[in-house]
């Protein structure tokens, strides 16, 4: 039976939901098509709190899932049936800011952003920056391994983790890791991050902060199509340039960000944008700029911009950070898919999600972390007619199949969580998640914390 009284005495009454106007906020996640409503909804204050309710709930055996700012778009923080969402955002306290060391200690709900909004007054800040970072938390960044544009040159959130605070399943505490270099013994804080919220739930962590470049460039350039930004940014890296980014909009995303509020002056002719960007130290950074610029003008450029400051940058990143709420506008809702291929592959792969959009008959457009060969080809529909999110659903396989066959694998940072389950015998063998459910167990042996994410059930995989 739920513990609604313990929990309230937990954590003061006003911190557990229980009503289901209260709870409906927490059906789902970004993912919006898989919807579950939790029995109650617990916000602690602390670790302390945490670990408290976690055993509270563990003695009850009922099921739980921790939640961030719930912008996760795999379903990874849907409540498991019957279950209580633990969601972290009373904990979002900068704990401590130590410039001389480049660390952060942060409690799990801080939201990304304000790590480097803190730290920039010392020249510093937090490298990981998913387009959602204004409000998704440090813990969900941990937990799904998130990345963003900057990946290319920065690497995800996994490289910027040091140590970390976690409650356990049962309600102990461990912390992980070390801000020192390279920590003796098994590396459990590498081995925690991107578990997705199914082998702990992280309090607190210890993050590296980068020091901010002294200079930026930034290219826009438009092309006729996907291809050629794709073989541009090729160019670029055949080369041996560096850029810290290099993203790409097809026309469909061109069309939906400069008619919203997010309108950055894309040429609304292009096929394709790719946004170049290099950071470093002073002249070597105008004269890469400069040398990737002629290089893709030995393609067909229909348009080159190079920011002239930084409102002129914000301007042209405007558009990319917003391009997903810019989708908005077209339908409803929006599936934001999630895929990775072998660079070399990413142009054929990406001629071949349009192909499975117009079989399907689903309006499809696509963004891509080009540098990455992580392609997010985005869905708009509308989840209420069934007849479309079957069509939606049935393009998602075609396009994981497509990625996976063209030596791919199924997330670049969205995660598995609920909705690509199913998905995980096209990359591995059942040895291989059997050994993965074994690292779960010894953390989270009752599966009682976000039971039935990331691994499929036994039953459902094929040997
Ligand atoms: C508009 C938009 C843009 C996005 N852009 C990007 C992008 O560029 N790159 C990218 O990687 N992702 C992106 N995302 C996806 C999402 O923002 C990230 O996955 C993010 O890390 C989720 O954080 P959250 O706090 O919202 O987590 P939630 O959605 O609340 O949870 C996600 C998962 O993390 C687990 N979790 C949450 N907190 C904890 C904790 N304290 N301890 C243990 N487990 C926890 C949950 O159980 C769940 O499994 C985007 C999403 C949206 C809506």
């Amino acid at each position: 039976m739920l513990p609604l009284e313990r929990l309230r005495r937990i954590v003061g009454a006003e911190h557990v939901l229980s009503a289901p106007e209260e709870t409906f906020p927490y059906e789902c996640d970004a993912l919006t098509w898989l919807r579950r409503r939790p029995a109650a909804v617990v916000l602690p204050g602390g670790t302390a709190e945490t670990a408290a309710v976690v055993a509270a709930l563990a003695e009850a055996g009922l099921p739980f899932v921790a939640r961030g700012a719930g912008t996760g778009l795999s379903a990874g923080a849907l409540c498991p049936a019957g279950g209580v969402v633990i969601e972290t955002a009373r904990m979002k306290r900068l704990l401590a800011l130590d410039p001389w060391n480049r660390l952060a200690r942060v409690e799990c709900g801080i939201a990304n952003a304000e790590v480097s909004r803190a730290a920039e007054a010392h020249g510093l800040f937090f490298a990981p920056d998913p387009s959602s970072q204004h409000v998704c938390t440090i813990g969900g960044n941990i937990a799904e391994n998130a990345g963003g544009p900057h990946t290319f040159k920065y690497g995800a959130t996994a490289r910027h983790v040091l140590a970390l605070t976690v409650v356990l399943p049962d309600g102990r505490v461990l912390h992980t890791g070390s801000p020192l270099a390279d920590p003796s013994g098994y590396d459990l804080t590498g081995l925690l991050v991107g578990t997705e919220g199914t082998c702990a739930i992280v309090t607190e962590a210890t993050l590296k902060l980068t020091p901010v470049p002294p200079a930026v460039e930034t290219l826009l350039l438009a092309f006729r199509g996907v291809e050629d930004a794709c073989a541009a940014v090729q160019r670029v890296i055949a080369s041996g340039l560096e850029p810290c980014t290099m993203e790409v909009m097809d026309g469909a995303t061109i069309a939906a960000v400069e008619a919203s509020v997010n309108a950055a002056g894309y040429p609304r002719d292009a096929g394709a944008v790719l946004i170049l960007e290099f950071d470093g130290g002073g002249a070597a950074v105008a004269e890469s700029a400069e040398r990737a610029e002629r290089l893709c003008r030995e393609l067909e450029v229909l348009a080159c911009e190079r920011a002239r400051d930084r409102a002129h940058r914000l301007k042209l990143w405007k558009g990319r950070k917003g391009a997903f709420g810019a989708m908005g506008r077209l339908a409803p809702d929006l599936l934001v898919q999630d895929a990775v291929v072998p660079r070399s592959r990413l142009a054929e792969v990406s001629a071949r999600v349009l192909e499975i959009g117009r079989e399907q008959g689903v309006r499809l457009s696509n963004v891509l972390h080009a540098g990455d060969g992580n392609l997010h080809p985005n869905i708009s529909y509308d989840r209420r007619d069934a007849d479309e999110t079957r069509r939606v659903l049935e393009a998602c396989a075609c396009i994981l199949s497509a990625c996976v066959a063209a030596g791919g694998t199924l997330s670049g940072e969205h995660g598995i969580g609920l909705e690509k389950r199913d998905f995980m015998h096209l990359v591995y063998g059942v040895s291989d998640v059997e050994k993965m459910r074994a690292v779960r167990d010894v953390f989270n042996g009752r599966a009682l914390l976000n039971p039935d994410k990331v691994l499929p059930a036994r039953e459902q995989q094929t040997p």
